[in-house]
C-alpha cells in the first residue's frame, strides 16, 4: 500500500511500504505525515532525510504536499535549505520554536 497523502496522485518519495506511518487510519511516509502527528519526527532528524531526499536527481524537485515539523528540542529552530528550483505546492510548515 503506497502512501495515501493524496487520493488524486501517487506520493513523490520512493518510500517502502513497511516505512509507512499510520495517522487517522491512513499510511503516509514521512515527508506527508500530517504534523499533529506524535509520531512526527525530530526537525532534526526530518531535515536530514529531506536533504537525502534532495541529493539525488537533476531539475525541478517535487515537495508538494510535504509537512514539514517546526516544533524544536532544546530552543533549536527549525531550517531547511532548499537550493535547488522546487515545487512546495500545498505544504505545511509547522510553527517555528522559540527560546526561552
Ligand atoms: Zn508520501
Amino acid at each position: 500500500m503506497p502512501c495515501q497523502w493524496n487520493t488524486a496522485r501517487e506520493c513523490q518519495f520512493a518510500v517502502h511500504d513497511d516505512e509507512l506511518l499510520e495517522h487517522d487510519g491512513r499510511f503516509y511516509c514521512l515527508f506527508h505525515l500530517p504534523l499533529d502527528n506524535d509520531n512526527k519526527l525530530d526537525p532534526n532528524e526530518f531535515s536530514i532525510q529531506f536533504n537525502e531526499a534532495l541529493a539525488p536527481g537533476i531539475g525541478l524537485r517535487d515537495f508538494s504536499g510535504v509537512a514539514f515539523p517546526g516544533h524544536a528540542t532544546h530552543g533549536m529552530v527549525a531550517t531547511y535549505r532548499v537550493d535547488v528550483e522546487a515545487v512546495f505546492q500545498n505544504c505545511t510548515f509547522g510553527r517555528f520554536a522559540t527560546s526561552t
